[in-house]
């Protein structure tokens, strides 16, 4: 996977086509050169993936009557470069898989800066009581595991029983981030001589026989 800040540099270079005039769609290499083998030496490449391009359209006859075999050729560019070439490929799906997405990645860079946003926040949340980036962190099922296990801690630290519900009503994809945050719902109950009422989840005293909420006996 190409980082967020590699990517939309990558989206924001254009390229054009000299042979169709078409926007050149930005792809991920593949891990080998089909030709000699060797890499890339680049992780995305630009591609014209045109069907229409004359070059795609005319190099099927040409490849057959050289090669022997079923193939084209389309119209290639590596990033930063001013000069591309043409490059065999078996089949017009070739590359179409591995296209980068512009939106995609400008959503996804806007996601990896509220995590940034949230991480630089943690700290100073601690003073503030705040718990919205911890919050946020732990919820962000992407976000990097690190900043979600300090984000556990800190919302220890804050001991705000306001936390709760936003862990119990998230569906975690992580286990390991489910049972810390889990445990720190726990641990923060504990230190605000709290439970959950087991028929209704309320939050009730440690102490209590019947629920306050549901009525249940306990
Ligand atoms: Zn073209
Ligand atoms: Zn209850």
């Amino acid at each position: 996977m190409l980082s967020c800040e590699r990517c939309l540099k990558y989206a924001e270079e254009k390229h054009y086509c000299p042979n169709c005039k078409g926007r050149l769609s930005c792809c991920e290499s593949p891990p080998m050169h089909v030709g000699d083998g060797l890499g890339w030496g680049s992780e995305v490449i630009f591609i014209c993936l045109n069907d229409e391009c004359p070059t795609f359209v005319n190099g099927w006859e040409y490849i057959e009557a050289q090669y022997g075999h079923p193939g084209s050729y389309r119209y290639m560019i590596l990033p930063g470069q001013k000069k591309g070439e043409v490059m065999m490929v078996g089949s017009s799906q070739a590359f179409t898989g591995c296209i980068v997405d512009p939106e995609a990645l400008m959503e996804q860079n806007k996601r990896y800066q509220d995590e940034k946003k949230a991480l630089e926040q943690l700290d100073d949340s601690i003073k503030e009581k705040n718990i919205q980036p911890a919050i946020y962190l732990i919820c962000d099922e992407i976000a990097a595991l690190q900043g979600r296990e300090k984000a556990c801690d800190v919302l220890f630290e804050i001991n705000d029983l306001a936390c709760i519900d936003h862990i119990r009503n998230h569906t975690f994809k992580n286990i390991d981030i489910e049972q810390k945050a889990n445990m720190t719902v726990n641990e923060i109950l504990k230190a605000n001589f709290k439970k959950e009422c087991p028929y209704c989840t309320e939050i009730i005293k440690t102490q209590a026989k019947v629920c306050m909420h549901c009525g249940k006996d306990l």
